[in-house]
């Protein structure tokens, strides 16, 4: 089974994990950095909520302007209201701790050729690039959006087999413009001969959306629309998702046929059909499994099929151990926005016990608490007959 399904685009940066990111040891992987900080170095525990914290976009900055933005109000109290320059300083040395000095420079080219591309190409639907909910979205799927209960998610979302979520979404408008910007963009490419970086090495059809401009809509469809389900649906990875790779990928005719067993480099995927016309290209679900259990057994509740429709998604763990049936006939596109959170990933690292969310790990778990049931209902019965004899 092929486990590398990662993107060609960045993971996540492990920085900004709230209270853990105090600059008190040092990173071998940086040493650079590491011989200008002073070991005093460090940020409060718990946030200034009180505190307005600036933007930093115009800034010529080595992160991202956000982060900044996010860890300003964990500053030391003497730092909130100095210069702007000077805090963003401040956060830098701290941050640069954190990411190798190769993960920097593999950001930096990244955002270079992004930036490369941007100047260059012209997209065809603005209103695509900065989301509203009312265009974008069936009303249904807003309004339970709008409420926030996991009652108003469950009125709108059926889970047909265990971590398995389904839902109307997109408006078919929505899904025909995408379709026509996708092509516009496969046009430009191929016309300039602009040598594109393709969504992942599982993928060589189709292409990543946050390359030409889509990444901050697709940000804000994480942050307002796929976190609230993640808190009510994915509860090890609750809120926490705090960073995406987006893409589409195109099966048929001259693209690809048909996708291997893989699990993503996600915490939580959402998979949207954008269309068009196609018979075939289900996908086939074989249960969660942590890194340990990825190539175990399926058990017979875990075998399920799922048949794309435009504008229906489906979201599931990125463990999720799944493939896609061969696309038949016609041409597939489908929407990918793989959402990831730093701080489960980091969380992850330090633990011992079995994941709650593993299909063969609560199976032992569940074998292990049985026999200890039997064998203590065993002890009690024996004294029972011990003090009726
Ligand atoms: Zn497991």
């Amino acid at each position: 089974m092929s486990q590398s399904d990662r993107p060609e685009a960045p993971s996540p940066a492990t920085v900004a994990n709230g209270s853990s990111v105090a600059a008190t040891t040092a990173r071998v992987e940086n040493p650079a950095a590491t011989a200008t900080i002073s070991s005093s170095l460090r940020l409060r525990l718990n946030p200034n909520k009180e505190h307005r914290a600036e933007e930093y976009e115009d800034l010529q900055l080595e992160y991202c302007p956000a982060i900044f933005t996010a860890l300003e109000s964990y500053l030391p109290p003497s730092m909130l209201n100095t210069r702007r320059e000077d805090k963003a300083k401040f956060m830098h040395d701290i941050l640069a701790k954190y990411m190798p000095r190769t993960e920097q420079t593999r950001i930096q080219k990244l955002r270079a050729y992004r930036l490369r591309i941007i100047a260059n190409y012209r997209p065809l639907y603005r209103e695509l690039y900065t989301l509203n909910p009312t265009a974008f979205f069936v009303p249904a799927f807003v309004k339970a959006i709008n409420e926030n209960t996991e009652q108003s998610f469950r009125s709108i979302i059926s889970e047909p087999s265990p971590g398995i979520f389904t839902f109307q979404m997109l408006q078919p408008r929505i899904c025909e413009l995408f379709l026509s910007e996708i092509e516009n963009f496969e046009k430009f490419v191929a016309e300039t001969k602009f040598r594109i970086m393709r969504p992942n090495i599982m993928n060589k059809y189709g292409v990543v959306l946050d390359d030409f401009g889509l990444g901050p809509m697709l940000e804000k469809l994480m942050e307002g629309f796929i976190r609230p389900l993640s808190r009510v649906f994915f509860p090890e990875i609750g809120s926490s998702l705090d960073s995406h790779h987006g893409f589409v990928v195109e099966y048929g005719k001259d693209k690809a046929v048909d996708m291997g067993f893989h699990v993503d480099d996600s915490e939580v995927t959402l998979n949207v059909c954008l269309g068009k016309e196609f018979s075939g290209g289900e996908l086939f679900f074989r249960g969660t499994r942590c890194e340990k259990h990825v190539n175990t057994s399926t058990y017979t509740e875990e075998y399920f099929g799922y048949s794309h429709k435009p504008g229906r998604a489906v979201l599931h763990r990125g463990r999720h151990r799944r493939g896609a049936k061969a696309t038949t006939s016609g041409h597939r596109v489908n929407l990918l926005l793989w959402c990831r959170s730093s701080v489960f990933r980091e969380v992850k690292r330090y633990q011992n016990d079995c994941s709650s969310w593993c299909g063969e790990c609560s199976k032992t778990k569940k074998e292990r608490q049985n026999s200890l049931i039997t064998a203590t209902k065993s002890v009690l019965l024996a004294k029972k007959g011990e003090s009726t004899s």
